[in-house]
């Protein structure tokens, strides 16, 4: 294909063991979806109404690089999620259709600027400059799903300079992630190359330069970095 400005090289997440990278399509986000943490932002659970944003695929951060602090906040949050990346698509799925869509898991951070979605809230302004920032979703090397135990009892966790900020089960989730990915389906016509992000524990808090992150999904990912 010509193009009249050079096309844009298409965001990848690499795949823990090999060569081949994950091409990221969209990023898909659940809120509200561990109730202490809907309870500690003064929000409450409405399971059969999920709240769902997006990110730009662009704005991936892979496994090791810097995040570097972003403009225009003063409250730049980390929220740890286990991330989920699909390998096939489709549209007004069932949870059991839904559950098959999954090619492999990650970890990541929902970078937030928190002081910015407050204003949004208080405001019943969109999220976007909140949520959707460049460098806003930093992420693991992703394990394809069938090389990955993932159950109930299988935690998330978030160290900030060797000190535990976030810890939880995936027991926790309002929504698991049939659930999560049945529901987008209603919304949007999912594809191979989404991912989703799906929630985050109580204990979100503020970075600042400087610090160093350790996200983990316990045995199967690990994402590492520093804000810069
Ligand atoms: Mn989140």
């Amino acid at each position: 294909m010509h193009t009249v400005i050079p096309a844009p090289v298409p965001p990848s997440i690499p795949v823990a063991g090999r060569a081949e990278r994950f091409p990221v399509r969209r990023i898909f986000c659940i809120g509200r979806n561990y109730a202490d943490h809907a309870r500690e932002m003064g929000a409450s659970v409405d399971k059969a109404n999920p709240m769902f944003f997006t990110k730009p695929a662009d704005a991936i951060v892979t496994d090791g690089e810097d995040v570097p602090y972003p403009s225009a906040t003063q409250d730049l949050h980390h929220e740890v999620e286990m991330v989920v990346a699909l390998g096939a698509g489709g549209s007004d799925l069932s949870v059991e259709e839904a559950g098959k869509l999954v090619w492999g898991y990650g970890v990541g951070l929902d970078l937030t600027r928190r002081d910015l979605q407050a204003q949004a809230k208080a405001k019943g302004a969109p999220w976007d400059v909140a949520k959707g920032f460049d460098h806003s979703a930093p992420v693991s090397a992703l394990v394809p799903a069938r090389e990955a135990t993932v159950s109930a009892d299988t935690r998330i966790a978030l160290e900030v300079n060797g000190e535990v900020r976030q810890r939880a089960t995936l027991r926790e989730m309002v929504l698991d992630v049939p659930e999560i990915l049945s529901a987008l389906s209603r919304l949007f016509e999912l594809k191979a190359g989404d991912i989703v992000y799906t929630g985050t524990p109580a204990g979100v808090a503020a970075l600042i330069r400087g610090d160093r992150f350790r996200a983990t999904l316990e045995g199967i990912a690990t994402l590492e970095g520093r804000v810069a």
